[in-house]
């Protein structure tokens, strides 16, 4: 079967002229979603070789503002895209490991958008960022606890080096 979001189709479709820069970063970004710009030019760069880190962000810059592709900003990462939109889908963010992972909005049909009161704006997306811990990091939190007592005990056996004179 096909994927449903033929790049060349979507450009197409978006009235976006076809290039083989723009197919490989909307090919790049579907494979791996919540990428950096970094990480796409990278993966970009391993499909169709020499290509510069401008043009790479110039291309997501148009995918973005064509509504090809979203653009998330959490506090204190650099920008993520990924190629699901239009949704209003939220995202878990790991603090410690930085593992973003995709949620629906909250239960009921996107509540979020309905604000309390919206100031007479017309809203059309919700950005929400639940921020926590991922199950793998809970995991090796709790190990690391264990060996921090470990530590402990054998520092208080180490006190009997005490000269007198
Ligand atoms: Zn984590
Ligand atoms: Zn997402
Ligand atoms: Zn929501």
């Amino acid at each position: 079967m096909k994927p449903v979001h033929d790049p060349s189709t979507l450009l197409r479709n978006h009235g976006i002229p076809i290039t083989a820069q723009r197919l490989a970063v909307l090919r790049a970004v579907s494979a791996r979603p919540h990428g950096t710009a970094d990480a796409i030019a990278e993966a970009v760069r391993a499909e169709i070789g020499a290509i510069s880190r401008q043009a790479v962000y110039n291309a997501l810059g148009t995918l973005v503002e064509k509504g090809l592709l979203r653009r998330i900003q959490p506090a204190g990462s650099p920008a993520l895209y990924e190629d699901r939109v239009g949704d209003n889908h939220h995202h878990l963010i790991c603090r410690a490991c930085g593992k973003t992972v995709d949620v629906a909005c909250a239960v009921g049909k996107r509540p979020c958008l309905d604000a309390e009161d919206n100031a007479g704006f017309q809203i059309d997306e919700a950005e929400v960022i639940y921020w926590g811990t991922c199950p793998a990091c809970l995991t090796q939190a709790t190990g690391t606890g264990a060996a921090k007592t470990v530590l402990k005990i054998s520092e208080s056996v180490n006190s009997t080096h005490n000269p007198t004179i």
